[in-house]
């Protein structure tokens, strides 16, 4: 243990603290939180947008069911169209009731076709509302992959800073002793980040509260050859 030891493990904290500042930084990028807002927005969209689909979908059966049921009843009146004037039906009572039937055939299909009509219109609407909502669904989309972009590329900037410091702190450690490093690194786990300080007078530059004063002095007089410690924060005291 030597007091050149503890100024490199100062050191070594000065990188560990700018690699936390660097992590929180990465996790907190004011992008992510747009880009939850944005995702949100364009799930529910979609939802929406898969709602008027299936309404316009159905819609377009009715219709479809509707127009056969037409065309069925169109060849109905035709078939007895001409059964009608094809002169073999000869009966005035029978010529009768073929002529009503007729008339309630057309009727039928008027009602139909007025429906259809109905059916066609609604659908249209919902065509509209469809494209309407898939734009706005467009927007979005385009919204989340710019957002994603500029979070990837703020990422890739800060894992270069993080690769850098790392790299710059390794080498520090490399010469400190394994016990002195693990047991920083175990002070630092419990003390938020911080697992050394300088001892200004009698103040813990990590807690900034003091410790006795005669303690203070035995620290500096032993000169970094044993590791003395803050009863407050737990910090290894550098003299
Ligand atoms: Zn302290």
């Amino acid at each position: 243990m030597t007091a050149e030891a503890l100024e490199t493990l100062l050191e070594v904290q000065d990188r560990d603290l700018t690699i936390d500042r660097l992590r929180h930084r990465r996790a907190t990028l004011p992008e992510r939180a747009a880009l939850e807002q944005r995702l949100g927005e364009l799930a529910e969209r979609r939802r929406a947008a898969a709602e008027i689909g299936a309404r316009r979908a159905e819609l377009l059966a009715l219709e479809h069911r509707l127009d056969d049921e037409a065309a069925r009843l169109g060849a109905r009146i035709a078939e007895v169209d001409q059964r009608l004037y094809s002169g073999t039906v000869t009966s005035p009572r029978e010529l009768q009731a073929m002529q009503a039937d007729l008339e309630m055939l057309r009727r039928q299909r008027s009602e139909l076709e007025d429906r259809e009509l109905e059916c066609m219109e609604q659908r249209e609407a919902a065509d509209a509302q469809l494209a309407a909502a898939e734009a706005v669904a467009g927007e979005l989309a385009g919204e989340v992959e710019r957002l994603q972009a500029v979070i990837a590329a703020a990422e890739a900037g800060i894992d270069g800073e993080i690769a850098a410091e790392q790299a710059a702190r390794d080498a520090l450690a490399a010469r400190v002793d394994d016990p002195l490093l693990r047991d920083y690194e175990q002070r630092r786990a419990r003390n938020q980040g911080v697992g050394i300080a300088r001892l200004v007078g009698t103040t813990c530059q990590a807690c900034h509260l003091t410790i006795p004063s005669t303690e203070a002095e035995r620290i500096r007089r032993a000169g970094g050859g044993q590791v003395a410690s803050c009863d407050n924060c737990g910090a290894i005291l550098v003299p």
